[in-house]
């Protein structure tokens, strides 16, 4: 395939909603596309930006077809941004591009070049409005059993759940489909306390955002749809202040004159001496002496 017919996919996330958490890779990207692909509440988010190209919006279940026409188009020589909200490869189109590509029997080096540029997934976007409770292990779990059984979905809440990671719930509910929150919520119960930190972020960073800090027992008599994230706290999580923080690590290692409990190892630190080696290896050696 000559030059001229060389094209550029940019499989591109924008971010939870606003111009501000676009990175300027995405912002780029953006800019440099001819044609833009993207489910029409995403083209809406950025239409600003992208005045004067051609695009090509559809609705949220034509996601194949909206995969095919990137690819396609971006095949025959053109540059075509695909947008997704938050990150594209996170309950995104880029896995569909993939598929897509696959199917053709599409090879690196063949057009298009393919380039994926990140954005700030909800979970992290949420995160960061109601104050820090990723801080330990966390995982994102989708409760939409639209392309995944619900038995494979239950028992990913349950093994999370069980293991007391912090758990960020996509997709958790929608006008029909109420079921999958209400039994996840009876499988964490199981394992953590009724009072566990459980927010609610409905539209992060949007002009409808709403916030709604709550618990495990509670957090059910509120709403939730399909623009709402649920952060799930683990047993270690706590509200201060009206923040949701899950501290690092289990049982308040460090204590405030910088000392260690019982059974823990401290860490080692970071700090050189004036010989460039690290403070901690010279106590370990002082220590043997
Ligand atoms: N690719 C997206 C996720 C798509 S799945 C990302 O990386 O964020 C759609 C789900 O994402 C929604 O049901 C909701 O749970 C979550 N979501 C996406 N944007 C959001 C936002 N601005 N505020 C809250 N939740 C959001």
């Amino acid at each position: 395939m000559s030059d001229t017919n060389h094209g550029v996919l940019s499989v591109v996330g924008i971010g939870p909603g606003n111009d501000e958490h676009i990175t300027p890779a995405a912002l780029q990207a953006i800019k440099e596309a001819e044609l833009v692909v993207g489910y029409s509440t995403y083209i809406k988010l950025v239409k600003h930006l992208i005045e004067g190209k051609e695009i090509v919006r559809t609705g949220m279940t034509e996601e194949i077809g909206r995969a095919s026409a990137a690819v396609e188009q971006a095949r025959s020589g053109r540059k075509v941004v695909l947008v997704s909200s938050g990150d594209a490869g996170v309950y995104g189109m880029c896995g569909l591009v993939f598929q897509v590509l696959g199917q053709i029997g599409w090879k690196r080096g063949d057009s298009p070049e393919l380039r994926i540029i990140p954005g700030i997934t909800a979970i992290n976007g949420c995160a960061s409005l109601v104050g820090a409770p990723l801080g330990h292990d966390f995982c994102a779990i989708s409760l939409s059993d639209l392309l995944t059984p619900w038995p494979a979905i239950r028992k990913k809440i349950e093994a999370a759940a069980s293991a007391d990671f912090v758990i960020g719930l996509y997709n958790p509910a929608s006008g029909r489909r109420q079921r999958q929150i209400v039994e996840a919520q009876e499988i964490i119960r199981k394992y953590r306390p009724g009072n566990t930190p459980v927010s609610l972020i409905k539209s992060a960073y949007r002009r409808k955002e709403h916030i709604v800090k709550s618990d495990l027992d509670h957090f059910l008599d509120y709403e939730i749809g399909m623009l709402t994230t649920v952060l799930v706290g683990s047993t270690q999580t706590y509200y201060f202040e009206d923040y949701m923080v899950t501290p690092r690590g289990y049982n308040n290692k460090y204590l405030m004159d910088g000392t260690v409990l019982d059974g823990q190892t401290p860490g080692r630190s970071l700090v050189l001496d004036e010989s460039g080696r690290p403070i901690a290896e010279k106590m370990e050696r002082s220590g043997e002496a």
